[in-house]
């Protein structure tokens, strides 16, 4: 069992607060992602479980065990980082081996463990080569062999991908979808790219400047995202929101007008999604079209409101001219409202 508990975990530097009191309970096996902009705490965070970082406070346990006090290396858990420091002279055999070197187990099974673990991430034909001689999408194999081959109970992977092009993102995110399933480990994964948040995680947490936003699984945080902050940065592109004015059940903005909406008069932000509106006559927004996107399989439509920028897909075939008015129908089951003044979801 490798439950994770992070209670009340803060990190500060002085009076700076890298990490603000996180509490959360991570199941055995599970793969928790850590998502937010650049500095917002996702690092510190997996660092403090890792034990390269001492909490200001609060307690971490790993397995129902205190590891507050306990070294990196006696906590069982293996790290995969961006920039993943291969020994350049050791080829890949003996670079997967080496953590087995390290930590005294027994040598007569060293080379099962170091095939089955590279035969994991498909590096078999190239046990021989030297670190130099591989591409970086087989670099950032060895060292997810190198992690897997000690066996831990937890993974900690930080940005992984980052360092490859696109193309590889996508097999070696599938590969360490794959992986975590097939070993049943616990992962803790970072990233700041919400499409590899969503695609790997069975619950995401998103932070912003140390605090946590939301916890959930991808589907609840993209479909009922607990405030301003999650909405636009969940989703591509992101939820629209548009500034306004709650009256009696209707919501208004300029070119904007959306009636049947159970909130309370007063300043709110309204959010729809791109893929939940459409181009149609008799629409809650009517505004000049401020840019049109050929997406291969559909076209964006893009109005402004109050500077913001309103998208729409609309079908593929959809012609227009820029500052030609279009109108948009938004189904009220899709609208989400949020407090204007602390962005929290109220409806
Ligand atoms: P990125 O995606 O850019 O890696 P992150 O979310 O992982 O960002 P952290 O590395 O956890 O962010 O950093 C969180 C905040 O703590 C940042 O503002 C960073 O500048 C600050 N920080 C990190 N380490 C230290 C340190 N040793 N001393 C002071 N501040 C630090």
């Amino acid at each position: 069992m490798a439950e994770i508990q992070l209670r009340n975990v803060s990190k500060r530097w002085g009076t700076f607060v890298g990490v603000d009191n996180f509490d959360l309970t991570i199941a055995d096996r599970e793969f928790l992602v850590l998502l937010g902009p650049s500095g917002c705490g996702k690092t510190t965070t997996m660092r403090m479980i890792a034990g390269l970082e001492d909490p200001t406070e609060g307690q971490i346990t790993i397995g129902g065990k205190v590891v507050n006090d306990l070294e990196p290396k006696d906590r069982d858990v293996a790290m995969v980082f961006q920039s993943y420091a291969l020994y350049p002279n050791m080829n890949v055999y003996e670079n997967i081996r080496f953590p087995l070197k390290v930590r005294g187990v027994d040598p007569t099974t060293h080379d099962d463990k170091v095939r089955r673990a590279s035969a994991m991430v498909e590096l078999d034909e190239f046990l021989d080569r030297k670190p130099a001689e591989l591409s970086g999408g087989q670099r950032q194999r060895v060292a997810l062999a190198r992690a897997i081959v000690r066996e831990p109970n937890v993974f900690l992977m930080d940005e992984p991908l980052s360092n490859l092009d696109a193309k590889l993102r996508v097999s070696t995110r599938a590969q360490i979808k794959n992986l975590s399933h097939e070993l049943a480990v616990t992962t803790i994964y970072v990233t700041h790219d919400q499409i590899e948040a969503m695609t790997l995680a069975d619950r995401v947490v998103v932070m912003q400047k140390g605090v946590v936003q939301q916890v959930g699984s991808p589907t609840e945080i993209y479909d009922r995202p607990a405030n301003t902050f999650v909405a636009s940065f969940i989703g591509s592109p992101a939820m629209n929101l548009i500034d306004g004015e709650m009256t009696g059940g209707s919501f208004s903005a300029p070119h904007t007008r959306i009636d049947g909406l159970a909130a309370a008069d007063g300043a709110v932000t309204l959010g729809f999604r791109a893929e939940d509106a459409q181009v149609a006559e008799g629409g809650q927004i009517t505004a000049p079209i401020y840019t049109l996107e050929l997406l291969g399989d559909a076209t964006m439509v893009t109005v402004r409101i109050r500077g913001a920028l309103v998208s729409v897909k609309a079908d593929k075939s959809f012609r227009a001219q820029i500052g030609e008015t279009v109108s948009i129908r938004i189904p009220t089951d899709h609208c989400h409202l949020f407090d204007a003044a602390t962005g929290a979801r109220i409806g």
